[in-house]
């Protein structure tokens, strides 16, 4: 099928979102879907109407994030047609797949089935007036970011990386795909996570565990914006696997780095 006939399509399917921010890493745990999940927050601070669609179908973290495991979404019917209305968490609208299967039955889903369900997450889900959705990829490159960057009309991508080697090579792979002719979405920019350690009794001290800048410097390599970095911060692990992600948590600390973040993605 032709690509540009299906953005244009969906351009019509969610008439009410401004803009949709795909947030992406080339490698697993880098902490791609905290920062969704609190860029997400943040533009709801800061007064925004906020979605986040867990688009991880894999391994979806928004139900243990957001303190919604076992919930399930309402159903509504609109003229014979069923809609999931999204949850509602800290003031934004959640879909994820562990809102709607046993997260375990996912994992063995096929390419296809993952795709299907992904374009539903799309179609079916009432998302409203929104100002911006935020979708949280899955890891890597793969059936799913084609599927939704050929139907759905992406703003821009913000890649997440740790200033690691292996990362950042995983990172390089992401860019790449971005760029290419099929899928071509504007990159908005890179963010480094897990950047340093401050201990509390050393407020001045930044010791560099995963090396020092290495995202920094991939963005430069490739002329990317540079969105800034997020220390490693016990609370915001903490808050993740709590419930209450770091910008709803009370380290000012975290928030600020997440808030410097947002400005900078806006
Ligand atoms: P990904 O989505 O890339 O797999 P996650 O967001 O699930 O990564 O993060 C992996 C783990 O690292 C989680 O336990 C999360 O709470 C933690 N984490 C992410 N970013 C930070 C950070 N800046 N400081 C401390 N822990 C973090």
């Amino acid at each position: 099928s032709n690509t540009n006939t299906t953005r244009k399509d969906v351009a019509q399917i969610l008439p009410g979102v401004k803009n949709i921010i795909a947030v992406v890493s080339g490698k697993g745990g880098v902490g791609k879907s905290t920062v969704a999940a609190n860029l997400a927050l943040a533009f709801a601070q800061g007064g925004a109407k906020v979605g986040l669609m867990d688009a991880d179908i894999y391994g979806p973290s928004v139900p243990m994030m957001f303190g919604v495991r076992g919930e399930r979404p309402m159903m509504k019917d609109v003229n014979g047609k069923g809609f999931i209305i999204p949850l509602d968490r800290f003031g934004i609208k959640l879909m994820s797949i562990g809102l709607l299967v046993d997260e375990k039955n996912a994992v063995v889903w096929r390419g296809p089935m993952a795709s299907s369900a992904i374009r539903q997450f799309v179609t079916d889900v009432e998302w409203g007036e929104l100002d911006y959705l935020v979708i949280d990829m899955p890891p890597g490159t793969g059936d799913i970011h084609l599927t939704l960057m050929q139907t759905v009309p992406v703003t821009g991508v913000v890649i997440v990386t740790t200033p690691q080697d292996v990362a950042l090579a995983d990172a390089k792979k992401g860019i790449a795909m971005f760029g290419q002719a099929q899928i071509n979405v504007p990159i908005i920019g890179l963010v480094e996570n897990m950047s340093y350690f401050t201990p509390a009794e050393l407020p001045e001290n930044k010791y560099y565990i995963f090396g020092k800048e290495g995202g920094k410097k991939l963005a430069d390599e490739y002329d990317l914006a540079f969105l800034g970095q997020i220390p490693i911060v016990q609370s915001i692990r903490e808050g993740g696997d709590k419930g209450y992600p770091a910008m709803v948590g009370d380290d000012p600390i975290s928030k600020q780095a997440f808030e410097e973040f947002a400005s900078t993605t806006i």
